[in-house]
Formats: structure tokens, C-alpha cells, sequence
């Protein structure tokens, strides 16, 4: 079935009208393309009037709504369809589209503009100069209410639901891809809940039921508006990519007596330091490093305020020896009280083994990597949203901005970038799934690894990966989102956070930051690919994805690239490898990428998928960026047929708008428009 465009003559007879584009959809297109009807009504095609402008009168730019982040997004849904089996997808469905809803609703963006217009701040004494008990930190309401939205919609307790079995974080990360770009940053603190929750879970079993980590644990998780959440503070002002030097130090110091009304804030170490970096200031606890008098680090867990019994038996909430230097100042993520904390014999909890704390605390970083990945792309995703709602709406030299061709054809390219991205994603999400749950009945799919040491060596490189690359993607394609809305796109109203891409910029620049450098994931992911035999095992799992890609072009193409990649890992001196670390992490990602798309078009053979594919891995078009190895990620010979011109054409538009390319189409500027055919 082909796509049909009615247009219709103005009554005054001034020539072509403006277009009602009816579209009647194809069924390949159809799941891409439901909620895509487009009108340009006279009144946004009349650029010009004879009447002068007013502040309140001529032309104006008046883009929809947006719509519901779920069914909206086709490339979300494939996703969960190629991960979640059917039972589970359509069990969680209803609710992934009311809070794709909600996300967008009236409600969650005032919430979010309260957080970002109103920045915390913290009090820490009396009007009569008296040092309050603990710092208070004030966050606005709309903040507090993101959290509570958040937490009952299931962000962090879904991944801890048994009964979703290995694919409770699939639902999980779901959820949180719909809740990051509405959450005004809350985000931030729920992946270092969601973190904090992962270490007790694995731990809180061989302790006994009174221990105060299951009471932790149980408030981490909680869906109700009693839900804690948990900082992580190991950065210091001598490094946060190498912790080593870190300037806290724990003593042990038991209490002769327990305080018998707070166990969670009668730890046996004494803590004292400064943390440089808390993002999660009003979070009820944090994991923190701190050295031991062995001069090793351990991990520790501490509450950031302890109930005492006064001496006239009164109970008071005092500051678990936390004091607030400052709050930062910060180019983005200003809902989000990130503060430099004094530490003066904070009581703490020895979490995991004493002088082990970077294995202790690893797991935690896998976690908010894949947070931080999850959030990059969610808000990518908004961002070309916006911009798309924007190109429907606005129209230039006479044409509608949707249809010419080079802006077409940076959609087009945005999505081809954002798919491969979110391959790399949720896979990476499933196969965190696999490794948790380490049950043999796990591994559903041909192309997962096998649970075990092989799902662990794929994932550990993939963690790294995934948030390095997907968190620079995100933000090259965030900044072409913001460019693409013109003057507009540089805009930063708090009040309007539907449509300021200024703020998701701002927000996603830190992804490249925390939770690693790119530097720091890439010299991290070579000299794990170069130990013991994890490349064996890696290059073992791919070689069996490679050959289960039917097509042979797509097959042939990555398998020599991954051939020459490999080389390269066992030919270079381990220092030279270190050194080119981004190369081989990014071209890794390309070449990861395009199995997975092509797996991906594979399954239903759906021809869009099929045509990203193809530009991906044959046309070395879309791709990760310029950090690949050159002569590894080039263009295939078999793609130079399709590379351009009006074929091109044709998929950039079913790429961008899942419909095929209207007959009577735009040209992009005024000396190129043949008489009859301006839209
Ligand atoms: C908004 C914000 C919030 C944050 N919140 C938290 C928080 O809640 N908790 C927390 O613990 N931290 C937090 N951080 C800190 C963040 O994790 C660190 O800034 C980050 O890990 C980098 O550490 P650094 O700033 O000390 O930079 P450095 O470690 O000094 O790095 C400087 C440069 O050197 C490069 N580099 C470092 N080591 C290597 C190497 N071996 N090889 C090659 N290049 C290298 C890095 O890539 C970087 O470009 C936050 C940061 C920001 C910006």
C-alpha cells in the first residue's frame, strides 16, 4: 500500500494550497508512522502579511504538543520487543504508556521548572548565628515531587522484582528511559540509589534480619514517599579518576553503647575528610571510599544524619558529622544540589571486605554507567522530538522545513545515529539482566552471551563502552537538535522545559564526566580486553554473533573489521594500545552496533531498520563519530549505488518520518522551484 497526499486549493484562488498532508500509511511504516498527520494550515503558511507585525499579531511559529515518550518512540519499542518476551512486554505496556504520558504531562513539567528556576540552597545557621543541627538543604517542592513520581512509577524497585525474573532490568531501565528527560535531574540520584541497592542486595542475605542494611535496602526500593536515596562520594580534590589519592580516613571506633533507637547511625568507623563532588546532597545515605590506617581504601556505608538521646532523654536529628561547605556552581545540571562536604568522624558501616573497596564499590559504577547511558540517549531522544514537532510547524522559503531536503536528510541521520546507539543500549541492558541473575534459562537469545564468564567479560566491556560512547553521541546529536530549531533552539526558558534543548544540552555535558572520563573508560576497557584471556572470550562471543547475521554483505563487512581490530589489540605494545584507547573502544561500539542492527533488521525484516543497517555498517554513514580507526570503519564498496541522490532521498524521509517522500515535494530554496510545484 502506498502513502497518498491530498492537496487542497485555496477558496481564494490564489494557487496552490496550503497542504493538508493526509497520510494514509503503508503497513511497514504503519507502526513508525500512527500518530503522524500533518497539517499546515493558511495561517502558519502566510510568512507574510500586508499588515505590520505586532508583539501579539503576524506570523508565529506554533509547533504541537508533544507526544506520549512511550508510543511515540518506535525505536524504544523495538527494543523491548526484541528483549522482553511478549507476556512480559504486554504485562508492563499499560504501564510504560501512562507514564510516557505522564512524562509530558502539565503537571511533571511544572515540577520540573520549579527545579530548575528555584535552585537549592543551604542554610546553615539561625538568624541568631546559631549552626543549626545539620545543614539544611533546601530543594524546591517540584523537586521533592519528581522523586516521589519517581519512585512510584517503579525507577529503582522494578529492578529488584523477582518476579519480572531476568528481565526485571529491561522493565527497570524502560522505565527510567521515560523518566529521565522529565525527572528536572532527579535522575542523578535515583542511579546512585539504584547503585547503592545493588550492593546491599547482594550482600544483605548473609546478614542477619536485624542488621540496619535491610532496613537501608528496603527504603532504597520503596515505591511509597518514604523512599531513601543514597549518594556516592569518591571523588576528591586530588582526583576522581584516581581514587588512590584520596584524603579521607576511617578509623574503628565502636560505640561502647548503641544508641538503640538509629543502628544505621551507630557504625563502628569513624570517617574524616573532604568529598569534593556530592551530587546526591539530600539523599538519607551514601557509599563513600575512605582509607583505612593500612593506607588501602575500603567502602563504606553512612547515613547523613543520626537520631541521639539527649541528656534530658530527648531525641533530636543531628548531622552524622556532614558539614556543607558549598554548593557548586555548575554550566548544567542546576536542579541538582552537588556540594563539597566536610567530614568530621562521620559514624560509618564497613560495606565488603576492609581494604577492599575498589571491588566492593566497582559493581555500583556498573550500575550508574548504564544509568548514565540510558539517560543520554532518553534525552537525545527528546531533543529530536522537540526539534521534529519544530519542523513540522515551521516553514521556510515557502517550503515546510520537514520536507527539504538537507534538513531531511540530518533527521535522517540523527535517527540512524540514535538506532545504533540504542542497539548498544539495550542490549548491554539485557545482558545485565543475564549476569545477575546467572541461571542457565537466562540466556533466551542466540546472540546474548552465555551466562557465566562469558556474559561477565561482554558486559564489563560493554558498561564501559556504551556510557562513553553513547554519552558523546548523545551530546554531538543533542547540540545538532538545538541547531536545528534555529535562534529558538539556543533559547533557555526554565519555565518552558518542553521545549528548551538548551537544558538537555547543559544536563547530558556531564555524562562524559561522571561515573568515568571517556579517557578514563577507554584506557579502563583496553587493559581489561588485554588481560588474562578476556579477549578470547570477548572475540569468542562475537565471532558466534557475526556468523548469525544472514545477510553477507552486512556479515562480511563487520567480520573484517572485527578481524582487523582484533589484530591490532594482539599486534601493538599494551602501552601504545592504552594510548589509542578511544580508537579501539569507538570503532569497537561501530562494529558492535551494526551486528546488533543487523540482528535487528533480521528479525521482521522491516525495511527501515533494513536501510539504517545498511547506511551504518556499509556506508560508514550515522556511526559513533571521528574517534574510529579510519582505515577500520570506511565505506563498503557495495554502498556507493545507494549513497545519495533520489533513492537516498526517498529513505531519508521514511527514516525521519516513517512515510514514504510526498510527490510533490520541496526543494530547499527559492531558485530551485519549478512553477506548480511549492507546497
Ligand atoms: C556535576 C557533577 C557532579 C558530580 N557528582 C559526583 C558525585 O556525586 N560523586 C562523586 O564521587 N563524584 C562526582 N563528580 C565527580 C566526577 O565523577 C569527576 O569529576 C570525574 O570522575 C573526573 O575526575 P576529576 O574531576 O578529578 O578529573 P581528573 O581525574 O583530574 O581528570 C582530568 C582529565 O584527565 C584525564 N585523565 C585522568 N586520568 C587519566 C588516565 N589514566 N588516562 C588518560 N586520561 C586521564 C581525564 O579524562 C580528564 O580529562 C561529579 C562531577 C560533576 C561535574
Amino acid at each position: 500500500m502506498r502513502l497518498y497526499t491530498y492537496f487542497h486549493e485555496t477558496t481564494d484562488g490564489r494557487g496552490p494550497s496550503p497542504p493538508h498532508l493526509q497520510l494514509l500509511l503503508s503497513s511497514p511504516f504503519k507502526r513508525f508512522a500512527c500518530h503522524f498527520l500533518i497539517k499546515f494550515t493558511s495561517k502558519n503558511n502566510t510568512m507574510s502579511s500586508s499588515q505590520p507585525a505586532t508583539a501579539d499579531s503576524g506570523y508565529i511559529t506554533d509547533p504541537g504538543p508533544l507526544e506520549n515518550t512511550y508510543t511515540s518512540d518506535p525505536s524504544l519499542q523495538r527494543a523491548l520487543a526484541w528483549y522482553l518476551p511478549s507476556a512480559t512486554l504486554q504485562s508492563v505496556q499499560p504501564h510504560l504508556t501512562q507514564f510516557g504520558a505522564e512524562a509530558i504531562s502539565e503537571q511533571v513539567r511544572e515540577w520540573s521548572a520549579d527545579a530548575e528556576r528555584n535552585v537549592p540552597y543551604v542554610k546553615s545557621h539561625n538568624v541568631w548565628g546559631k549552626r543549626y543541627d545539620y545543614d539544611r538543604l533546601v530543594t524546591t517542592e517540584g523537586w521533592k515531587q519528581l522523586g516521589k513520581w519517581g519512585a512510584r512509577n517503579r525507577i529503582v524497585s522494578a529492578g529488584y522484582d523477582t518476579s519480572l525474573g531476568v528481565d526485571r532490568r529491561t522493565v527497570q531501565y524502560a522505565l527510567n528511559y521515560l523518566y529521565s528527560p522529565s525527572s528536572g535531574l532527579y535522575s542523578c540520584p535515583i542511579s546512585m540509589t539504584d547503585g547503592a541497592a545493588f550492593i546491599l542486595s547482594s550482600r544483605i542475605n548473609k546478614l542477619p534480619s536485624t542488621h540496619p542494611f535491610h532496613t537501608a535496602f528496603q527504603r532504597l526500593i520503596s515505591e511509597k514517599d518514604d523512599h531513601w536515596t543514597s549518594g556516592q562520594w569518591m571523588t576528591e580534590r586530588a582526583g576522581g579518576s584516581d581514587v588512590q589519592n584520596t584524603e579521607t580516613w576511617a578509623t574503628y571506633s565502636p560505640l561502647v553503647t548503641s544508641s538503640g533507637s538509629d543502628p544505621l547511625g551507630d557504625g563502628d568507623y569513624l570517617i574524616s575528610g573532604f568529598k569534593f563532588f556530592s551530587s546526591a546532597t539530600d539523599a538519607n545515605l551514601a557509599l563513600l571510599l575512605a582509607k583505612t590506617p593500612s593506607g588501602k581504601l575500603s567502602t563504606f556505608l553512612a547515613p547523613l544524619r543520626r537520631t541521639v538521646v539527649g541528656g534530658d532523654g530527648v531525641s533530636r536529628v543531628v548531622s552524622n558529622g556532614v558539614r556543607i561547605h558549598r554548593l557548586k556552581n555548575k554550566l548544567g545540571t542546576k536542579e541538582l544540589p552537588t556540594a563539597e562536604l566536610e567530614l568530621k568522624d562521620m559514624r560509618a558501616h564497613l560495606i565488603g571486605e576492609l581494604d577492599q573497596g575498589i571491588v566492593t564499590i566497582a559493581p555500583l559504577l556498573n550500575v550508574t554507567r548504564l544509568h548514565t547511558f540510558v539517560g543520554s540517549l532518553a534525552g537525545w531522544r527528546r531533543a529530536i522530538s522537540i526539534t521534529k514537532s519544530f519542523a513540522k510547524a515551521r516553514t521556510t522559503v515557502g517550503e515546510p522545513l520537514w520536507l527539504i531536503p538537507m534538513h531531511l536528510r540530518l533527521l535522517a541521520d540523527m535517527e540512524v545515529k540514535h538506532r545504533g546507539a540504542m542497539n548498544l543500549a539495550w542490549f548491554t541492558v539485557a545482558l545485565f539482566g543475564v549476569v545477575e541473575d546467572q541461571t542457565p534459562s537466562s540466556n533466551k537469545l542466540a546472540h546474548l552471551p552465555q551466562p557465566g564468564k562469558e556474559a561477565e567479560v561482554v558486559f564489563r566491556t560493554l558498561t564501559a563502552t556504551a556510557k562513553a560512547v553513547i554519552s558523546k553521541m548523545a551530546t554531538a546529536g543533542i547540540q545538532e537538535c538545538q541547531e536545528s530549531m534555529g535562534g529558538v533552539g539556543y533559547m533557555d526558558e526554565a519555565d518552558e522545559p518542553e521545549f528548551s534543548i538548551s537544558r538537555i544540552l547543559r544536563n547530558n555535558a556531564v555524562n562524559s564526566i561522571w561515573e568515568g572520563t571517556t579517557n578514563v573508560l577507554a584506557s579502563e576497557f583496553v587493559r581489561f580486553l588485554i588481560k588474562k584471556d578476556n579477549l578470547k572470550i570477548f572475540g569468542t562471543w562475537l565471532d558466534r554473533t557475526l556468523t548469525l547475521i544472514q545477510s553477507v554483505d552486512l556479515r562480511n563487512t563487520l567480520t573484517a573489521a572485527w578481524l582487523a581490530l582484533r589484530a591490532r589489540f594482539t599486534t601493538q605494545d599494551p602501552a601504545s594500545t592504552v594510548a589509542d584507547g578511544r580508537r579501539f573502544m569507538f570503532t569497537l561500539a561501530w562494529i558492535l552496533s551494526g551486528a546488533l542492527l543487523a540482528l535487528d533488521t533480521e528479525r521482521d525484516n522491516d525495511a527501515v531498520t533494513a536501510e539504517i543497517a545498511r547506511r551504518w555498517i556499509l556506508s560508514a554513514e550515522g556511526g559513533v563519530g571521528e574517534q574510529v580507526f579510519h582505515d577500520i570503519v570506511t565505506v563498503s564498496g557495495t554502498a556507493s549505488a545507494t549513497s545519495g541522490g533520489e533513492e537516498h532521498l526517498q529513505w531519508d524521509c521514511r527514516i525521519a518520518w516513517g512515510v514514504d517522500l510526498p510527490a510533490n515535494r520541496a526543494s530547499g530554496h527559492r531558485s530551485l522551484q519549478k512553477a506548480g510545484s511549492k507546497l
